[in-house]
């Protein structure tokens, strides 16, 4: 009981789940260029253009530095390439191995891997950090490493070489340092075992990095599911189950792709903490 209260004492003076050493790099990872948006918002806006941004993110923790998501490939810096049948044009301006170089990270110094869902524009770099130890849930690793990713609109190509790395399979949300600063939450649907990050930043506060539960700000408002989708009703739970956890946590709500509101957020090499 006194050792307990010990704890819970230190834990209230160190700001328990709060790592004061921790920062948050933001990424941009790629430009998807939308020539119907209602492919993201069935029967919305037909045939409408929208611009939406990829993110990826670097945390450092004392215990080891973290890579969310890895964006659209860098082998697209220079080219572009139409997706979903012409309905989208993707393209990269800045590589992710030039971002990272130019705050002095190598791939090679990146311990631990999350990717939101394996979607392309997601896994695009994944190859590159098949050192790294990969968290993923037991559904998406299913979908991904199975018989039939295609099957799933995942890319196999563009995650290939982690058929040697470090996987950690999760089932539910994932403490990824064990003091409550970096959070995998389970939030399926979009892909079989689609999972977000919470970051506990001493200053900032905590932030939640969505992944693709929404593609942009008027699809949260709505509560829309895109037409690729792996499960409507499952999505719709988790969008609940967020939204409940979001306004108890009172965490930032960061949407990925959301092209507007990442121009009111602060890219490397600024960082928040
Ligand atoms: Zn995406």
């Amino acid at each position: 009981m006194k050792y307990l209260f010990i704890l819970l004492s230190a834990c209230l003076l160190s700001a328990c789940g709060k790592s004061p050493s921790l920062t948050l790099h933001v990424f941009e990872c790629g430009q998807v260029n939308v020539h119907d948006i209602s492919l993201f918002s069935p029967g919305v806006n037909e045939g409408g253009a929208k611009e939406l941004t990829g993110s990826c993110y670097l945390i450092q923790h004392p215990k080891g530095k973290m890579i969310w998501d890895t964006g659209l490939p860098d082998a697209l810096a220079g080219n572009q390439a139409d997706a979903f049948g012409g309905k989208l044009t993707l393209s990269v301006n800045n590589t992710l191995s030039d971002q990272l170089a130019a705050i002095n990270v190598k791939p090679e110094d990146i311990k631990y891997m999350g990717i939101s869902h394996f979607h392309g524009d997601h896994t695009g770099n994944a190859n590159l950090f098949k050192h790294s130890q990969l968290f993923i849930q037991q559904a998406e690793y299913d979908a991904a490493f199975g018989e039939t990713p295609e099957k799933f609109g995942f890319n196999p190509a563009s995650y290939n070489a982690l058929d040697t790395s470090k996987i950690t399979i999760l089932k539910g949300d994932h403490d990824v340092f064990a003091d409550g600063s970096v959070i995998i939450k389970t939030a399926p649907g979009h892909t079989p075992g689609h999972q977000m990050l919470l970051v506990n930043l001493e200053n900032e506060g905590p932030i939640m990095l969505s992944g693709d539960l929404y593609h942009f700000t008027s699809n949260r408002e709505h509560r829309r599911v895109p037409a690729f989708n792996f499960d409507k009703p499952q999505t719709l739970k988790t969008m609940e189950m967020i939204e409940t956890f979001v306004k108890d946590s009172g965490a930032q709500f960061w949407i990925q792709h959301d092209k507007e509101q990442n121009a009111l957020i602060r890219h490397s090499p600024s960082f928040y903490n």
